[in-house]
């Protein structure tokens, strides 16, 4: 069949298999021009490993860092004649091209929250692995189900205490829009930090410790997000950045949980990059679109591989800021930059969206991460999709 995009709001629901390939062939190939990263981690797991941040992570692991990864994703398969989800396309890519290096990279397709998916990548830890010495765990997902309770929980996205007014792009229309969302009730910011808190990411570590499958001086690291102050009422203080904070204090168990391994915890903030996840949040598209135009102006523009590789290379020590945590969104929010968005933001709208902002640009990321639009494609070709 021949694939062609299907946009439905902020998501594609069809995806290239070779567009996918090429996308991670890219991110190998900058990896490698980069250089060998001295003193990697070498056996390295991934929570979230199928697109954005964790795709990243564990490219650079293999590739920069010269790690055997296992990569831990939930994606639709091919079925019915039908596409299967990008993530899924981008995680056989990956498996196919690290094994061709001679690297073992295993893949498990399934629920992260559940203790079944823990216990099944425990088990491939003991026969493949026998202990990792790195978890990155980069995880963005709009529900969780409690193992304990059974309960299902599901995350939104909203401010906390006012409703918030601000302007954002529908990205189908190309329209700057003014618009207004209610303030969480108590229940749906207890579901967001039930799902995108560090409820999970403390389980997983519970549960590798105690299958003894953790190697001395393990490191792990979480993905956080701050942004400048247009995003704070949506982001930073509203639901999403409460479950952030609760997975910023998870910090501090894990550190202590560790000890014994010499190992660390950390948490990484990251910049804001064009992601499945980072395109469904309401103002982000529009931010995205202006801050990429000044960063890349300046020579400072970055996506997620380059984010990573520049994590692994720092040894998980880059700019620490006073509460420990890794600053990869340094340049992003670098004073000139930020004030540069600002002037734009205040004078943005519909006509004049594409010559203020790099919105071409963040249509063409959006494509890509569903394998379109990528270089060297033909998209005339016809697929077997099974
Ligand atoms: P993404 O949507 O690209 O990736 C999410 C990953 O989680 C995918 O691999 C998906 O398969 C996996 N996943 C979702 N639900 C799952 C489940 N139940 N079981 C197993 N896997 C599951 O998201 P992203 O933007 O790369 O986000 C990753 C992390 O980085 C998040 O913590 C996010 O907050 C953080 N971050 C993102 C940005 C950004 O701009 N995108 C900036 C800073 C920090």
């Amino acid at each position: 069949m021949i694939i062609r995009p299907k946009i439905r709001g902020f998501i594609c629901i069809t995806a290239h298999p070779e567009g996918c390939r090429q996308n991670v062939l890219e991110q190998i190939n900058y990896v490698k021009a980069q250089g060998k990263i001295a003193d990697s981690p070498k056996k390295v797991l991934v929570i979230g490993a199928s697109t954005g941040y964790g795709l990243a992570s564990r490219v650079v692991a293999a590739f920069g860092g010269g790690a055997d990864t296992i990569g831990i994703y939930f994606e639709r398969p091919e079925a019915d004649g039908k596409p299967a989800s990008a993530g899924f396309y981008n995680a056989r890519a990956l498996d196919e091209f690290s094994r061709a290096e001679g690297y073992i990279s295993e893949s498990i397709n399934g629920d992260a929250f559940s203790d079944a998916v823990k216990g099944e990548t425990i088990e491939l830890i003991r026969k493949k692995f026998i202990k990792i010495d790195c978890v990155i765990y980069s995880l963005a997902s709009p529900r969780r189900t409690d193992p304990l309770s059974g309960e299902t929980y599901k995350s939104v996205l909203k401010p906390i205490g006012a409703t918030f007014s601000g302007k954002t792009v529908n990205t189908d229309t190309e329209q700057v829009l003014e618009i207004s969302i209610d303030s969480a009730t108590e229940e749906e910011i207890e579901a967001t930090r039930k799902v995108m808190g560090g409820e999970d990411w403390e389980r997983w570590i519970d549960q590798l410790l105690a299958a003894d499958v953790l190697a001395e001086n393990v490191k792990t690291c979480a993905y956080s997000y701050i942004g400048p102050e247009v995003t704070w009422p949506i982001y930073a203080h509203g639901t999403i950045g409460r479950a952030k904070d609760h997975l910023e204090q998870s910090v501090k168990n894990i550190q202590n949980k560790l000890k014994n391994l010499q190992g660390d915890a950390v948490i990484s903030v990251n910049k804001a990059v064009v992601t499945q996840a980072s395109s469904a949040i309401p103002v982000v598209p529009l931010y995205n679109s202006v801050l990429f135009k000044i960063m890349k102006q300046k020579g400072l523009h970055e996506g997620c591989v380059e984010q990573m590789y520049r994590l692994f290379a720092s040894h998980f020590g880059v700019d620490r800021d006073e509460k420990g945590r890794l600053r990869l969104d340094n340049l992003e929010m670098r004073d000139d930059v930020q004030r540069e968005v600002k002037a734009i933001w205040d004078k943005i709208l519909t006509e004049n969206l594409r010559k203020l902002s790099d919105f071409e640009g963040y249509r063409q990321d959006f494509l890509r991460l569903f394998g379109f639009g990528v270089a060297g494609v033909d998209y005339g070709k016809d697929v077997k999709i099974q």
